[in-house]
């Protein structure tokens, strides 16, 4: 996934925008509400080490131990995750994208906020440590709050951009 914001002058919004416009990314899916795209991207979760794992995969060189052709806690140009954007859509589906998501990758993808600071010192984006928790409270989702509870959300986490 080559999702790094370009450094000529394009703003991360506009990065983003390009992004979730852009076909064939999960983040296009999870805007849309496919969830056959979405469970055809993230088959199943992986072994142990799912991170590392997936670090260079891709739709030419799938993960051989669950097939996924990408990483499901990759990071957009603004620093969220595939849930996040499942989360603040609205299209029909996108509910289904978000429940799938929780359900098969539970606390680590739930927990995981947005994050683009790499190093000590980077600037955070506007952001910074928003969770699925937060973004299921702002966008009034209750059911979607009840299910990331369930799996483990952390209930204390704050926004730092
Ligand atoms: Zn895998």
């Amino acid at each position: 996934m080559a999702t790094k914001a370009n450094g000529n002058g394009k703003s991360q919004g506009k990065a983003q925008g390009d992004l979730l416009l852009s076909e064939a990314t999960p983040w296009a899916a999870a805007r849309k509400g496919d969830l056959g795209c979405i469970r055809a991207i993230f088959p199943r979760a992986c072994l142990q080490g799912h991170k590392a794992l997936h670090e260079n995969i891709s739709p030419e060189a799938t993960c051989r131990h669950c097939g996924a052709s990408a990483d499901v806690f990759a990071r957009g140009p603004v620093g969220e995750t595939v849930l996040h954007v499942a989360l603040l859509s609205d299209a029909p589906g996108s509910d289904d994208v978000a429940t799938y998501l929780i359900d098969t990758f539970g606390a680590d993808l739930v927990n995981a906020d947005y994050t683009t600071v790499a190093q000590p010192g980077d600037i955070p984006s506007l952001y910074e440590g928003e969770a699925a928790v937060h973004i299921a409270i702002v966008n009034r989702k209750p059911e979607m709050l009840s299910k990331l509870i369930h799996a483990g959300a952390f209930l204390h986490s704050r926004a730092r951009g």
